[in-house]
């Protein structure tokens, strides 16, 4: 039960941030935003960035 309920937790978190790397200056962030097309960089405001993994941990 312990599992299922944290399976839970974690698909209904709303919280959930995605990561992110911009091609233009290498800048790695995260954001909120699941929608690639609509998210910038933070550090140039580059539009060419792509998604990446969530580091574990
Ligand atoms: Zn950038």
């Amino acid at each position: 039960m312990g599992l299922l309920s944290g399976l839970r937790s974690m698909l209904g978190s709303e919280n959930r941030t995605f990561h992110y790397r911009c091609l233009a200056c290498d800048t790695a962030f995260e954001s909120p935003n699941p929608v690639m097309a609509e998210v910038t960089c933070p550090e140039c405001r580059a539009t060419r960035i792509r998604s990446i993994a969530a580091p574990e941990a």
